[in-house]
């Protein structure tokens, strides 16, 4: 049945308060049936709403709210104070009227007492944020600094934000730059990286309201999409690198660091806008206190890096073959990181291969930085990676890290509560673009020991929490494996099932529909069944809703009509792909590569028919990186 056959159901049950039929079988403690994925009661409101569509597009009455952003901040290290004045117009696009806001305050992480997924040394520690003046509509308006919340705080307005009113908010704050970096903060005494660094609305969204989930380092981003201008102040020979276009760069840098800036949008080679040794004689930056303005239209989030010894690669790349549009790639590093010399030519890949194979969509921003940090960690049009004595995993970091661009930057995703839709999609298009980079068998190596390995050996039931469950409400082993190698291996598992051309046009069709707005699972879920005309809903129950594992055995292989019948058991009931490896007695051998669909009509026990004339000595299954957690059960033998 099309996914959009439920909708009336839902519609009913949740307008007239009426329980939908999954609920109805939960209460009377039938299991749901397979075919009928469990579905929120936020969203099935949603779709009583029209704010979204059980087909998978937005609905009619699909709408998200916006703000425009104005910032300066002023940094001067080795000063670690760094301040920041803000307007904020927030442009209320909900039919509520919205007597609260929710204000984002991240680097309050770093407060003691802040709720974190992980302890916190001594040095990474700070008083955290510090609001020093609030103003509602222009009028000041007190702020409780301490107020026993820390990354997020609700706000009591003056007046209420009438549907399709704005409201102006002002926020003059500081805050002391952590000396430990984790996501941001203090690389080294005079090189700062500026993320999550400004007072910003949480997402208002149709299906659960105010985004009210605690920053604890470990989930990563939900944005709007807000317009930007962010000036960063700073002395004399620091160089600004972060997300938007750089405004008058005449303003900031000197005649010759310029030309070899502006040079490098059109090159393919890699230019030293600045090297060490231009930095350490001053010739880079105009002398004075430099106002690098960066201006970013439409976009989830602004993050920036400066330093007063880094030095400056660039070049760039066509990403749009129609059009023949270039983008940018910078790197910001230190002498001392090897690996960060090619970092140009890696993100120059990165950005042309996503752009024209996986998942294909040009970059959608005008250039990528990648700048040398401690986080391993994604912004929008720039990364900040560690350096790696192994320039292959340098390139995996960044290609990973780039990949991000799409999801959760381009689409939007809520990845604080689904880490699968956001990490799950980064870690499927490191793997693809990994088989271009180094071939089928080295990358397939790596992944099973990087993404899939602790998953599968580990029997703790930590490992087995549905991919679905709220990624806010997890932490260590069950958020790692539910954010990346287990969706990854669904995603994987789907497009080895569909075929890529199938794959490719319900990838390209939940791009396209939810591109700068927020899809929800089932807004992807619903998209790929109605764009490929499959109902996978058994699939994606059995992949991402349930407590399964990848463990198929042979049960037995018996003569039939015209061959054998191979029988397969699903003991860890996970839908996973898997090959047949069939040897013969006269001494052939065949693969038969056998897809998901295997598992459709039983998802415990399935039959793999082999047509032959010849006689099976063996058979074994190989999964490839849907790794079985038993191998034993895994070969049959004729007796003699
Ligand atoms: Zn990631």
């Amino acid at each position: 049945m099309p996914a959009a056959a439920m909708a009336p159901l839902i519609a009913l049950g949740a307008v007239a308060g009426v329980a939908s039929r999954a609920e109805a079988q939960q209460a009377a403690g039938a299991p749901p049936a397979a075919q009928q994925l469990y579905v929120p009661r936020a969203v099935q409101r949603a779709y009583a709403r029209g704010t979204r569509s059980p087909d998978g597009r937005p609905g009619a009455r699909y709408w998200q709210n916006r703000g425009r952003y104005d910032i300066t901040v002023t940094a001067s290290p080795p000063d670690r104070t760094v301040r920041g004045t803000e307007q904020i117009v927030y442009v209320n696009n909900s039919p509520d009227t919205l007597r609260n806001l929710v204000i984002k305050l991240f680097v309050n992480i770093h407060k003691p007492g802040a709720p974190r997924a992980s302890g916190a040394s001594e040095a990474y520690l700070t008083p955290g944020v510090q609001i020093d003046r609030f103003a509602v509509n222009g009028a000041a308006t007190p702020w409780q600094n301490d107020p026993g919340f820390f990354t997020w705080q609700p706000v009591k307005l003056p007046a209420a934000v009438a549907p399709h009113d704005s409201v102006r908010l002002a926020f003059d704050w500081h805050y002391e730059i952590s000396r430990e970096a984790g996501r941001e903060g203090m690389i080294d005494p005079t090189t700062y990286y500026l993320a999550y660094f400004y007072p910003r609305v949480a997402v208002y969204d149709d299906y659960e309201g105010w985004d009210t989930m605690d920053f604890t380092d470990l989930q990563e981003f939900y944005s709007d999409f807000n317009d930007y201008d962010v000036t960063i102040r700073v002395p004399a020979n620091y160089i600004v690198w972060g997300t938007g276009t750089l405004v008058d760069p005449q303003t900031v840098l000197q005649p010759a660091a310029l030309r070899r800036y502006q040079a490098s949008f059109t090159a393919d080679t890699t230019i030293h806008v600045a090297t060490t040794a231009d930095v350490a004689g001053r010739r880079v930056t105009q002398p004075k206190t430099n106002d690098w303005h960066f201006r970013a239209r439409n976009i989830p989030d602004m993050a920036f890096g400066l330093s007063d010894h880094y030095r400056w690669d660039a070049s760039s790349v066509v990403v749009d073959s129609a059009t023949r549009r270039r983008a940018s790639v910078q790197a910001a590093y230190t002498d001392s990181a090897a690996d960060f010399q090619h970092m140009v030519r890696f993100g120059q890949r990165a950005l042309g291969w996503l752009s024209h194979n996986w998942p294909g969509v040009p970059y959608p921003y005008e250039k990528s930085t990648i700048f040398l940090g401690t986080a391993d960690m994604e912004y929008p049009m720039m990364v900040n990676d560690n350096s790696f004595p192994d320039t292959t995993f340098s390139r995996f970091v960044a290609e990973h890290e780039i990949a991000h661009t799409y999801m959760p930057f381009y689409m939007g995703i809520n990845e604080t509560r689904y880490g699968f839709m956001d990490e799950g999609w980064a870690t499927t298009f490191e793997y693809l673009i990994g088989t271009a980079d180094m071939g089928r068998e080295r990358t397939d190596a790596f992944y099973k020991q990087f993404r899939v390995n602790r998953w599968i050996g580990d029997p703790s039931p930590a490992e087995d929490v549905p991919i679905i469950a709220p990624a806010d409400a997890l932490k260590g082993i069950s958020y790692g494996n539910n954010a990346y190698g287990k969706p990854s291996l669904g995603y994987l598992a789907v497009k080895d099932m569909l075929g890529d051309a199938t794959f490719r046009r319900a990838l390209l069709a939940y791009m396209e529909r939810w591109n700068g707005k927020h899809p929800t699972p089932w807004d992807f879920f619903n998209t790929f069944n109605d764009v490929s005309g499959r109902n996978l809903d058994w699939f994606w129950h059995n992949w991402y809703f349930t407590t399964h594992y990848i463990d198929l055995a042979i049960a037995s292989v018996a003569p039939a009509n015209g061959g054998y019948v191979v029988t397969l058991d699903n003991v860890g009931g996970m839908a996973a792909p898997v090959d047949l490896k069939v040897r013969y007695a006269d001494g052939t051998a065949e693969t038969l590569h056998q897809t998901a669909a295997i598992w459709q009509a039983d998802q415990r026990r399935a039959t793999v028919t082999v047509r032959t004339a010849k006689t099976i000595q063996s058979v074994d299954l190989d999964g490839g990186i849907w790794v079985d957690a038993t191998a034993a059960d895994n070969h049959w033998a004729a007796t003699h």
